[in-house]
């Protein structure tokens, strides 16, 4: 192998685009009231590679998400004992978990208010449960760039937390991508 860098095949994967998000995981927690939207959710999510818990009124959310401490939340707007910006608005005092609202109208204001409290995404149901897929992606994406990838250095390895990746730094000590 030229250049010392030894390239995973996650690595060599990622080059491609398309599959770079295949080893990004972490934990989301889906709220949502109604069990059919729930188990959809909880299917595609979970088939996208990510750990998931799930929550199904505002107390239980709050709960859930206090001790699940998920990367990205999926947040239902209609749910008993209250609704989804109640359950943002309690988890922004503390967190700031991402948030993707899931809501059944597409209604401009509660739209407004979610992102004035800090909603990261909207989907609008009836949704295709492979674009919810994609919009989790794309929000810890974005998130995680923010705030940088964690990364490791043992001897001439670094280890990508976040992507699961090792490399090996060449040999003029440049870091190999
Ligand atoms: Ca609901």
């Amino acid at each position: 192998m030229e250049g010392g860098i030894h390239r995973s095949s996650t690595e060599r994967a990622q080059e491609g685009g398309a599959t770079r998000t295949e080893a990004m995981g972490g934990r989301i927690l889906i709220v949502e009231d109604e069990r059919e939207i729930a188990d959809l959710l909880v299917a595609y999510v979970e088939r996208g590679g990510f750990e998931v818990a799930r929550a199904t009124s505002v107390a239980d959310a709050i709960r859930v998400h206090a001790q699940f401490r998920p990367d990205l939340m999926l947040l239902d707007i209609g749910l008993p004992g209250g609704d989804g910006i109640d359950v943002l608005t309690a988890v922004r005092r503390r967190f700031d978990t991402p948030v993707i609202m899931v809501t059944a109208l597409d209604d401009d204001v509660t739209k407004l208010s979610s992102l004035r409290i800090g909603a990261d995404d909207y989907v609008v149901k009836p949704f295709n449960p492979s674009e919810v897929v994609e919009r989790v992606r794309a929000v810890l994406r974005r998130v995680r760039g923010q705030t940088g990838r964690r990364t490791l250095s043992v001897g001439e390895l670094i280890v990508d937390l976040d992507a699961r990746v090792v490399t090996c730094r060449s040999e003029d000590g440049s870091e190999g991508e």
